[in-house]
């Protein structure tokens, strides 16, 4: 039995708010945009305060994401933390997937339904919202595509905080429901996501949401930064090693940015070595909302807004505000990005479940088909070890295979209607 310790680990590492456009630095607050240049903001850490963290006291941490909290801008008090504690998702070895696909070499799924809320949206909302209630909000909101709204609802409820999120009129019934039930405001909008979006920008300068936190809007550069841990587990999970490739599926290009970002700073700070050859990143999109694959196909960093279309509705951004950073991670690396129709998503979350047990979401499904889009194109290196990140649970999209699988057989309760069957050989 090994033991685990959960207690205060000194202070936040986090040391500014940084532009990504012209680098001008900002105190730590409650701001996403840079006063210069417009331009996003993110999290810049005290180098030699990274450079302490070891792999012991990691792994001497709690089996969720704040045994990382020596790499996070909050958290690093355990009583302060607004969390469902997710994390320590499993990952799951897929040789039948890679024999199905044509992969020679290990392949891997990090199959994040497993957490709280059943996505990834656990990781970056329990940052998030730690970091808000830290920075002195008492309410908290999102506009989402699914499941963030579940995450944030949830945490929001398990805080005793109130919680007001907004989410687009058509979103999946199985999305709707796990979040009402926590709970809370659920505001409904007759339009998309990025209409959602747009109204949460001016909800969030007005008088009557100053106590708000938007976790995906005022404090986005927390919320951003939840996603590394998951990169900082696949590490570890692999016996603090980097794979060689990733596939990652994006909405705002967000997540893909910061598993790289997590993979840099594990070698900069020297819990792990790279790779010879580095890690190439890949990005998976569905053919209804693919502007920043598309951008990447004419050999642009600029990302032109969609309208999405689709059943890959938690993907559905058509405004994406990491697509150009998305773009510069996958270029830089040498990966590359593949979209993928309806009937290859629901074919995707079928070979998936099938080969590995995994049942995934709409999300997974895009993931997976562009993963075989990428060994079938040779973009991807079948003789080279793959992660593949499934992010969303199967159950929260059921009507995506509904039409396409049931019983196998309907007999009447007896033996001979089961040899009738075939069922006995
Ligand atoms: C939000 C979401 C993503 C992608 O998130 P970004 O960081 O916006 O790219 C991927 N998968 C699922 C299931 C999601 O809900
Ligand atoms: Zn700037």
């Amino acid at each position: 039995m090994t033991s685990t310790v959960d207690a205060p680990v000194s202070t936040s590492p986090a040391r500014a708010l940084v532009c990504r456009g012209c680098g001008t630095e900002f105190p730590l607050a409650a701001q996403h945009a840079c006063y210069e240049c417009f331009g996003p903001l993110e999290i810049a850490y005290d180098p030699a305060a990274l450079a302490r963290v070891t792999r012991a006291q990691i792994e001497a941490g709690p089996q969720n994401i704040w045994r990382y909290a020596a790499l996070l801008p909050a958290g690093q008090d355990p009583a302060e933390r607004v969390t469902l504690d997710p994390g320590l998702t499993p990952l799951v070895s897929a040789p039948a997937l890679a024999a199905a696909i044509g992969l020679r070499a290990p392949l891997w799924v990090k199959d994040d339904s497993a957490n709280p809320t059943h996505s990834f949206k656990d990781r970056v909302v329990s940052v998030a919202l730690t970091a808000a209630r830290g920075l002195g909000f008492t309410r908290f909101a999102c506009a989402s595509t699914g499941n963030l709204a579940n995450s944030v609802a949830a945490h929001a409820a398990r805080a005793g905080a109130p919680s007001v999120v907004f989410i687009p009129g058509d979103l999946e019934a199985g999305k709707v429901v796990t979040t009402a039930v926590y709970g809370g405001q659920l505001v409904a909008i007759d339009g998309s996501y990025d209409d959602v979006n747009r109204l949460c920008s001016e909800l969030v300068e007005t008088d009557e949401f100053e106590d708000t936190a938007f976790v995906n809007v005022n404090v986005r550069p927390y919320y951003a930064e939840g996603s590394k841990t998951l990169g900082y587990e696949v590490a570890e999970q692999l016996g603090w090693r980097i794979p060689a490739q990733v596939v990652i599926p994006m909405a705002s290009g967000e997540l893909l940015t910061k598993v790289d970002k997590a993979f840099s700073e594990l070698v900069e700070v020297g819990l792990v070595e790279a790779p010879a050859g580095g890690w190439k990143v890949f990005g998976a999109q569905s053919a209804g909302c693919n502007p920043i694959a598309t951008a990447l196909h004419n050999g642009s960093d600029t990302v032109i807004p969609v309208k999405p279309t689709g059943i890959a509705k938690s993907l559905n951004i058509g405004d994406p505000a990491a697509g150009a950073y998305a773009i510069e991670t996958v270029t830089r690396t040498g990966g590359w990005m593949d979209y993928a129709d309806d009937d290859e998503i629901r074919a995707g979350i079928e070979l998936l479940a099938r080969t590995t047990g995994v049942f995934a979401e709409t999300a997974g499904g895009v993931t997976v088909a562009v993963l075989q889009k990428l060994v079938a194109s040779g973009r991807l290196d079948p003789e080279a070890e793959t992660v593949v990140f499934n992010t969303g649970e199967g159950l929260k999209t059921l009507d995506a295979v509904a039409d396409r699988v049931g019983p196998t057989h309907r007999i009447k309760p007896s033996l001979r209607a089961a040899r009738d069957a075939g069922l006995l050989g």
